[in-house]
């Protein structure tokens, strides 16, 4: 899905960008996070594991052998918004490692104030199965329905899986970034409200003919 234009391309913070995307529109209920790939660039179960320390001026977790488990880029900014958005967000890990998984999301620090991802989540399920059986779990602790979810992982097979249970589910291959993030509210809005999905491509066809507009201003010698 096209990316829009409004608030990516803009020269803010991406943890300003991304609040401006949440306060766009209707929220999601919870936002699901997978872990590996996703939120971070390893696979904690193939890592030399325990026991780990997170290293402040790496701002990484390291392992055993000081391997380093590091955020992509707009992890830390994302989460910081959707915790400032008061949005309700959880992990679903399928690792065969569960209790290395949990022990660094409890160490590592997503904030200054020295806050863990632990902190930043209401609920996580983490233990190797289907995606499916950690939605049921997380739809009965906090009440959710799948409709009001909106689910993110680097792996096609979990979209494909909890895309089947109605979940909108947005595919991050090299990890979550503000553009699949926008993506993801832009199509969970498309899917929750008709009006509100022609509000948002009207938006960005007004924002894409500007664009253009200006640009080809640029290139004629004489005043548009
Ligand atoms: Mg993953």
């Amino acid at each position: 899905m096209a990316e829009l234009n409004v608030a990516a391309s803009s020269s803010l913070p991406v943890k300003e960008k991304a609040l401006q995307l949440l306060r766009a529109g209707p929220l999601p209920k919870l936002i699901v996070l997978d872990l590996d790939y996703t939120l971070w660039q390893a696979y904690v179960d193939s890592t030399s594991g325990p026991p780990f320390v997170y290293h402040k001026q790496e701002q990484a977790v390291l392992d055993k052998r000081k391997w380093e488990i590091e955020a992509f880029e707009h992890t830390r900014p994302l989460l910081q918004a959707l915790m400032e958005a008061n949005t309700q967000v959880a992990f679903a890990s399928r690792t065969e490692e569960p209790a290395w998984a949990n022990e660094v999301i409890s160490i590592f620090e997503i904030d200054e104030q020295g806050r863990c991802l632990s902190d930043y989540a209401q609920a996580w399920e983490i233990y190797p199965t289907s995606k499916e059986k950690h939605f049921h779990a997380l739809a009965r602790k906090l009440n959710v329905n799948f409709s009001e979810m909106l689910f993110f992982d680097d792996e096609k097979r979990n979209i494909h899986e909890v895309s089947q249970l109605g979940v909108i589910s947005v595919h991050c291959k090299d990890g979550i970034s503000l553009s699949t993030f926008e993506e993801g509210l832009l199509e969970f809005r498309c899917g929750n409200s008709i009006e509100h999905c022609l509000v948002e491509f009207v938006m960005y066809y007004f924002s894409w003919y500007l664009s253009n507009y200006v640009h080809i201003c640029h290139q004629v010698p004489f005043d548009c």
